[in-house]
């Protein structure tokens, strides 16, 4: 395989990744981690829909924005966004609120809507990092322009500092795991990902990744650690780390996302979030088929991974 095949592979895996993680996490969602586990184990591990969620068609409207306009434009993501909504799709309340902003002052001026929530702090929920992979895709070699449009299309729902950090952070983790070559060493890129435009916050959930990764692994005190230290919530700070370890931790796509499904809580997000890193550094041919062909969209999703692809070989 030439480099170019395996970089489409890896586009492909980030993409497809994401939105298996999402698929798989979703019907677990706030479950323990050992309730999860349990009901995956019992039904041999294969999906019980197939069905995404917010985090997928979310990703789905970054990616389809960014090659419409060949780049990021805040007033198109925000009407992609518009566009694509679909309430079933367990959306939180935070982002349905700044859509509603937005339906009523107009997409163009998408940088105030977010700004309003929370006493104008501003959202610091997963809800930027978890959409944020064809950001990673696209600018995998070009940190500066990936930090600024993780930060970009994060305010157009989440203005918190936590927030738009998470999302230039798991970017990052995309783009490492890009950039890296199948087999290559996971101490590295958690060394890389720490040269990463982030706060003394994010800073030190890295360490704790790294002192975790060193523990002698009996599973069970790893998970209970990943979950008091790293977290398995809807934060952006107590989740981007946790999806961060489930791929270090791991040797394999599948073996990655049994654990983010056994720390259990935001299961859909950080299995997400998981698959999009793990599948971007193994590639979408470990994926397994059984989880591929049960994926609503599947082959849409590959699409826009291939369009992306294309995007960056013209850009
Ligand atoms: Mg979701």
């Amino acid at each position: 395989m030439t480099g170019d095949e395996i970089l489409l592979r890896k586009f492909e895996g980030a993409m497809l990744g994401a939105a298996v993680g999402d698929a798989i996490g979703a019907p677990v969602e706030g479950f323990s981690g050992e309730r999860a586990a349990r009901l995956y184990d019992e039904r041999g591990w294969k999906m019980v829909s197939g069905r995404y969620t917010d985090d997928t068609e979310m990703m789905i409207g970054v990616a389809e924005s960014l090659i419409a306009c060949r780049g990021f434009n805040g007033e198109h993501m925000a009407m992609q966004f518009l566009r694509n909504y679909d309430g079933s799709r367990g959306y939180g309340p935070g982002t349905e609120e700044v859509f509603r902003i937005l339906r009523r002052i107009g997409c163009q001026r998408w940088r105030e809507a977010s700004l309003s929530l929370f006493g104008g702090e501003g959202s610091y929920g997963n809800g930027a990092a978890m959409r944020v992979v064809p950001v990673g895709l696209l600018y995998h070699d070009d940190v500066n322009k990936l930090v600024e449009v993780s930060y970009e299309s994060s305010l157009i729902t989440h203005a918190h500092q936590l927030a738009k950090e998470g999302a230039a952070l798991q970017a990052y983790a995309v783009a490492l795991a890009v950039r890296s070559d199948t087999g290559g060493e996971r101490l590295k890129m958690l060394r890389a990902l720490k040269e990463a435009p982030i706060s003394s916050s994010y800073m030190e959930k890295l360490s704790r990744i790294e002192e975790i990764l060193r523990m002698e692994r009996h599973d069970d005190e790893v998970r209970k650690r990943v979950i008091s230290e790293l977290g398995n919530g809807i934060e952006a700070l107590n989740s981007v780390p946790t999806a961060i370890f489930s791929f270090l931790h791991t040797e394999n796509f599948v073996e990655s996302i049994k654990f983010a499904i056994s720390v259990g809580g935001d299961t859909d997000t950080i299995a997400a979030m998981t698959g999009a890193i793990s599948g971007a550094f193994h590639t979408v041919s470990e994926i397994p088929d059984y989880w591929l062909t049960d994926l609503e969209r599947q082959s849409y999703i590959r699409q826009l991974a291939d369009n992306l692809h294309k995007l960056w070989k013209e850009m």
